[in-house]
């Protein structure tokens, strides 16, 4: 089963839209990989420039969080299809600083997967455990919990157009990679749940990324690994390392 790569950067909140704009002429030239799908997820007010900067490239622009209404009195929010409009195509879901800062719970995250489906924006569904969870042992029960219920009520149909983003919170912006080995384990096992929520089929269908501290120097072990199949960067998305990851 060949599944596309997907590099992802998360601009988190970084990049005023003229910065943006300026970051996004230093790395078209560097990502151009036609084997590979590129995307940059950034603040939803660079959404528009980036967009038109990235015209007739191999980039593809998401957006960091979306709302589970289409629209109406909830001040500071963005739909789905203002972010379609505006002409980005993914979504990131889920990331841990949102469920940290934003309380944004597992049932939550279902609502915003599945209207991020509902309007054909690609989500970008990350899980991933804290450090005391994996020093006590429970990682993989973690991970399991959370892919479920974020899938709950997912067809298998819908579920191939989701990306899952493990990203083990202990490795997130530290430098603090997890081996090859650590992060292979647990995308085999989110593949290996979603075998069980669906069939296996669908689970070799699905992409799976690694993020956590992912740079230049590290995305070709941790890309080389059978279920491993992209990245989710942050830090270094900002970057020319970015070029590197996406050609490692
Ligand atoms: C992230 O925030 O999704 C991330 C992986 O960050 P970093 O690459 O900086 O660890």
């Amino acid at each position: 089963m060949s599944r596309k790569r997907i590099i992802a950067g998360n601009w988190k909140m970084n990049k005023t839209p003229s910065e943006a704009k300026a970051l996004c002429e230093t790395l078209i030239p560097l990502v151009g990989n036609d084997d590979v799908e590129v995307v940059f997820c950034v603040p939803a007010i660079d959404i528009v420039p980036v967009v038109e900067a990235v015209k007739g490239t191999n980039i593809g622009v998401g957006a960091e969080n979306l709302y589970i209404e289409d629209s109406g009195a909830y001040t500071g929010e963005i739909s789905a299809d203002m972010i379609l409009d505006a002409g980005a195509k993914y979504v990131i879901i889920g990331h841990s600083e949102r469920r940290e800062y934003f309380k944004e719970d597992d049932e939550f995250l279902n609502k915003k997967v599945k209207k991020a489906i509902e309007k054909g924006l690609v989500p970008i569904l990350c899980c991933g455990e804290s450090l005391e969870q994996r020093e006590k042992g429970v990682t993989i029960d973690w991970i399991r919990l959370q892919i479920k219920s974020d899938l709950d009520g997912v067809s298998a149909a819908d579920a191939k157009k989701v990306v899952i983003a493990y990203e083990p919170i202990w490795a997130i912006g530290t430098g603090k990679t997890a081996t090859s080995d650590q992060a292979e384990e647990v995308c085999a096992a989110i593949r290996a749940c979603l075998a069980e929520i669906y069939d296996q089929e669908t689970a070799d269908a699905i992409r799976i990324q690694y993020g956590g501290s992912m740079n230049a120097s590290n995305a070709a072990e941790l890309l080389s690994k059978p279920n491993i199949d992209g990245g989710l960067i942050g830090g270094a998305s900002l970057k020319a390392d970015f070029g590197q990851i996406v050609n490692a």
